[in-house]
């Protein structure tokens, strides 16, 4: 009956990454490395990291008519996302301008660009896409805007997966939308905002309920995450790796957990499945360079 297990709607950024020895100070200049251009964005970042799980996908999202335009898409092809619904033109493409000193501690600065420009109207004008979606996810480097016409146009029966990253007070129609809500702890602090107290996670999970989403999953990094419901919190552990670099865990996380309640599973085994992807995610270098398949999961 669907034709995708996964409609991501997001944003796609090229990742435009320096390494250097120390960050400048005001008004000076070092050197760096030389540059890398990667395809990114949580948007890009989840489609790719489902669809090379093997999941049926598809990506509504704007890029500009330009090289790194074609970058974001040829990589979404390359890993079998559907791409029919990304727009483009309006805006350059979205950029991240990354540096990483030697440490390995990063910086950046994104410019959003045509993800900006991702309007309600280019939502209302996908419905036919979201009519054969059985899980919709988001995040927020789009317009708020925008995710609300999402919510506004889920077909009966399909699922809303969220992520609100980067992280803002949310509006209530939102919240009671999400099946799960997924936060990480910093996201959590924020969307919590004043009733944010306690330090234990299993507290945010059980507050974040109380705001009004069908259930909560709260990521915790090298420590597995939690999946809340009305059915009470679950610790959901996590599998021990050697981590060479967590950037994109929390998209390919994401993204193998909707996948798997698009066939269904309950939210307790989602997790635990995506805490095995988001570790084999960071057991490799870069974002989508480091999203496993499904056989690398199971090896895992
Ligand atoms: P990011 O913003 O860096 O992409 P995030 O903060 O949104 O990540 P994390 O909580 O860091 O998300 O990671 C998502 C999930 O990936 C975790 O809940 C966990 O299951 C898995 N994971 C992350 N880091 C590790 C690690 N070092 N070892 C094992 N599993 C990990």
């Amino acid at each position: 009956m669907y034709d995708y297990d996964l409609l991501v709607v997001g944003s796609a950024n090229a990742d435009l990454v320096i390494g250097i020895e120390r960050r400048p100070g005001v008004g000076e200049t070092v050197l760096g490395s030389d540059l890398a251009v990667h395809p990114g964005g949580k948007g890009a970042n989840q489609a790719v990291a489902a669809a090379r799980l093997g999941a049926r996908t598809a990506l509504l999202a704007r890029v500009g008519d330009d090289a790194y335009g074609q970058l974001l898409l040829d990589s979404q092809r390359a890993a079998g996302v559907d791409t029919a619904g990304v727009l483009v033109g309006g805006e350059p493409t979205g950029v991240a301008l990354i540096t990483v000193d030697s440490s390995g501690d990063n910086s950046i600065v994104v410019s959003p660009g045509a993800n900006r420009r991702l309007m309600p109207k280019d939502i209302r004008a996908a419905a036919g896409l979201f009519r054969v979606a059985r899980v919709v996810s988001a995040q927020l480097e789009i317009p708020l805007e925008a995710v609300v016409e999402v919510i506004r146009n889920l077909a009966p029966g399909s699922r809303f997966v969220f992520n609100p990253s980067p992280p803002r007070p949310l509006l209530a129609e939102i919240l009671v939308a999400c099946d799960p809500l997924i936060v990480n702890e910093h996201e959590a602090k924020v969307i919590l905002g004043d009733t944010y107290a306690s330090v234990e996670p299993e507290d945010w999970a059980r507050a974040l309920l109380a705001m009004g989403p069908k259930s909560v999953v709260v990521t915790l990094g090298s420590r597995g995450a939690l999946a809340a419901s009305s059915a009470g919190v679950q610790r959901i552990p996590s599998v021990k790796v050697k981590a060479v670099d967590t950037t994109g865990a929390g998209d390919s996380f994401t993204a193998a957990l909707a996948w798997k309640l698009s066939a269904d599973a309950t939210l307790a085994e989602a997790a635990a499945y995506a805490a095995r992807v988001g570790a084999a995610a960071v057991t490799k270098r870069g974002a989508q360079e480091s999203f496993p398949t499904a056989q690398e999961v199971a090896a895992l």
